[in-house]
């Protein structure tokens, strides 16, 4: 059978880095095993769903190469839902409620006061026909349960918990729709995941208890059941993730300049016992990835984390690769030589500038104008074919015994105007001959 998995996002928010690792690591189970991903949106709650989140999603999968099989919107699949639904009424799996939101509230209240745990009391299965006829002609639009069989022991393996076990009885019987007719996302979700062939349902286990009762939901609609993972949610610094965290979002962290392969790397083993590296072929996450080796334990994200992966990611990353996002006439010398310093592609820029743009002299001590001056001669005199800055400072050294930071530093900060950053011996070559030597002039003192 072929395996096919599904990220379901709500579009009522930008992704987050929870939401991406959710939809990566669905995505690389169905690649793993030559399966399908699909992509699902869950708007069925047209008031908070907006489009310009549903296009932000795709915007966000694809900067992350998370290329969908298929997308699917549930809002134009009510009338399966209608289907579903009245399946289950006739055969008594779900029951109308009239209970305000504050006689809940208040239930529960009362539930914990003495002690108990907040378990809905099915108040309204005891209501006579002429009870609830009542309640309607008062006007109250019922909501409706799912009512949960008591006598059927609910557990499943889970791919990442193990064995779980539910009482059933312990569970409320949860809420699937709305007095106005809306549905709630529990028994869309188990339409869908049964319509659409889901075989592994894969998200956060904020979820465990919804799974529970949709364990009793897909046999009361005659299906069987796909196979469940829940992973352990991710936190941040701040604790829980939440969408309005906009600083992590997907949309964010693409804007500061960060690499998809910095996130894909942090996010498919953050959690799990395997080592969080940088990894630019995403065939090695695919072959690694392995629902036997997540934890239980939150995974926390770190930012500085996917600061360090960047700047692995990006010191790999070949010209090609970076071709149209580097500085205008930076060629493939230009970026290797630079790469190795940057922490992201965009801060090439500033480099460039140094090689092709003007540096300001650095005010030197008569001793170091000295040096500098028998610099501009050396470099007058050697081959600039290839190998100049070998050729340069073996002869400044040879001449005047000076060695390490004494002889390099000088000679760094008149020909880039600071005192760190690229190998010199691939910068000094694009700096050139002739820019070379006005700038160990200038710094000598003209
Ligand atoms: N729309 C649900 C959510 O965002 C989907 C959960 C699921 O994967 O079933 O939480």
């Amino acid at each position: 059978m072929t395996t096919i998995t599904r990220f379901a996002p709500s579009p009522t928010g930008l992704l987050h880095v929870g939401n991406l690792r959710t939809a990566l690591h669905n995505w690389l189970l169905a690649k793993k095993q030559d399966g399908k991903f699909l992509l699902r949106i869950d708007d069925t709650d047209r008031e908070r769903s907006e489009e310009a989140f549903v296009e932000a999603a795709r915007e966000d999968l694809a900067w992350l190469g998370i290329v969908p099989d298929s997308e699917e919107r549930q809002s134009e699949r009510f009338a399966l839902y209608e289907a579903a639904f009245d399946k289950l009424r006739e055969a008594g799996r779900v029951y109308p409620c009239y209970e305000t939101a504050q006689e809940l509230e208040l239930k529960r209240k009362v539930q914990l006061g003495r002690g108990l745990p907040p378990i809905y009391d099915r108040g309204a299965l005891a209501l006579s026909e002429d009870e609830r006829a009542a309640k309607e002609a008062q006007g109250i639009d019922p909501h409706w349960r799912f009512k949960l069989d008591h006598d059927e022991p609910i557990g499943w393996n889970d791919g990442i918990r193990g064995p779980v076990k539910f009482d059933p009885a312990q569970l409320s019987d949860p809420v699937i729709r709305r007095g106005d007719g809306s549905w709630l996302y529990m028994l869309p979700s188990a339409v869908d995941d049964i319509e659409m062939g889901v075989t592994d349902v894969l998200r956060g286990e904020d979820h465990v208890s919804n799974t529970a009762a949709q364990v009793q939901m897909f046999a009361a609609l005659g299906a069987s059941a796909p196979r469940f993972a829940h992973e352990a949610l991710l936190v941040g610094k701040e604790g829980k993730l939440s969408k309005r965290l906009g600083s992590l979002s997907a949309r964010a962290l693409r804007e500061r300049g960060l690499e998809p392969e910095a996130l894909l790397s942090l996010l498919a083993r953050l959690g799990t016992s395997m080592p969080v590296e940088a990894i630019v072929r995403r065939e090695v996450l695919v072959e690694s990835f392995d629902l036997s080796t997540f934890g239980r334990a939150p995974a926390k994200f770190d930012e500085d984390e996917l600061v360090r992966l960047n700047a692995q990611i990006v010191h790999r990353l070949p010209f090609a690769q970076v071709a149209e996002r580097v500085p205008e006439g930076m060629d493939q010398a230009g970026w290797e030589a630079i790469r190795p310093n940057l922490t992201r592609v965009d801060e090439a820029g500033e480099w460039w500038a140094v090689v092709t743009g003007s540096v300001v002299p650095p005010t030197m001590d008569p001793e170091e104008r000295e040096y500098l001056t028998q610099a501009v001669s050396v470099a007058e005199g050697i081959s600039w074919d290839e190998n100049a800055w070998h050729a340069l400072t073996a002869a400044l050294k040879e001449q005047t015994g000076r060695k390490g930071r004494a002889l390099f530093l000088p000679l760094r900060q008149s020909l880039t105007g600071r005192d760190a950053g690229p190998d010199m011996g691939a910068l000094l070559p694009l700096i050139g001959r002739d820019t070379a030597l006005e700038r160990l002039r200038a710094a000598a003192g003209g």
